[in-house]
């Protein structure tokens, strides 16, 4: 991937921010982010972007030279070195900016197709993904925060793992998931939330309430047009 050379000695935002809306989704794992994120994009025209689903596609792409690598992170439930996530979404971005024509101005246009507004769901885990993707690629607008308690996040992850066919969806990937979690992501929140750039929202309610609480904070962050 070309574009991890580049990322390297980029010190400007490659994205236009008054172009291009992107909000941070995090929370544990089992949080219900993907969830939430799925009906977001119905509802308001999101492209969904899932770091971890991204590395999944990467790992299993035939061609890729990073996919033992990322197996080995995803299994352990470690943060696989940042310029390979980064490039990843900055790709699959760019790919969508490029992918329609321009739409229309008009701010009530009921195109639920909008580009450029995206959620990144499960990123940045790490300081250091936070800092270089705002640097590099865009700054985020804000983070929607899905709180939940621990036990609750590790049944609904037991429960997934039933069919999820995840390989980190078990007991022992698990417990290395939260302990990431709780040591190299929640101070991630923390970094924002000393910014007051963080919307936190409790996840442990069912998902039809998470969403409309969702709704409410977009709606008080981003304007009418999110009612
Ligand atoms: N991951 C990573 N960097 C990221 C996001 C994810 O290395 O920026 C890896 C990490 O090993 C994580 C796994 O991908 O445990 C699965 O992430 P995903 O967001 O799919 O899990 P969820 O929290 O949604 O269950
Ligand atoms: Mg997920």
């Amino acid at each position: 991937m070309s574009t991890i050379d580049t990322l390297k000695d980029r010190t400007t935002p490659v994205f236009d921010p008054a172009a291009v809306t992107v909000i941070f989704v995090l929370g544990g794992p089992g949080a219900g982010k993907g969830t939430q994120c799925s009906n977001l994009v119905s509802q308001y025209g999101f492209s969904h972007l899932s770091a971890g689903d991204l590395l999944r596609a990467e790992q299993n792409r035939p061609d890729s030279e990073f996919g033992d690598l990322i197996r080995h992170h995803i299994r352990n439930g470690l943060i696989v070195p940042m310029e390979v996530t980064i490039a990843l979404l900055e790709n699959s971005m760019r790919e969508i900016l490029n992918s329609s024509p321009s739409p229309p101005s008009s701010s009530s246009s009921p195109d639920k197709t909008r580009r450029g507004r995206f959620l990144i769901d499960g990123f940045p885990r790490k300081l250091d993904q936070a800092h270089k993707f705002e640097e590099a690629v865009v700054p985020a607008r804000f983070v929607l925060f899905y709180d939940c308690p621990e036990a609750e996040m590790e049944r609904r992850l037991l429960e997934r793992g039933k069919t999820s066919g995840r390989e980190d969806d078990n007991a022992d990937s698990i417990r290395k998931r939260f302990r990431t979690f709780l040591d190299t992501s929640l101070p991630v929140v923390d970094y924002f939330d000393s910014q007051r750039r963080v919307v936190r929202i409790d996840a442990t309610p069912e998902p039809d309430a998470v969403f409309a609480e969702t709704r409410r904070h977009l709606a008080e962050r981003l304007g009418p047009e999110f009612a």
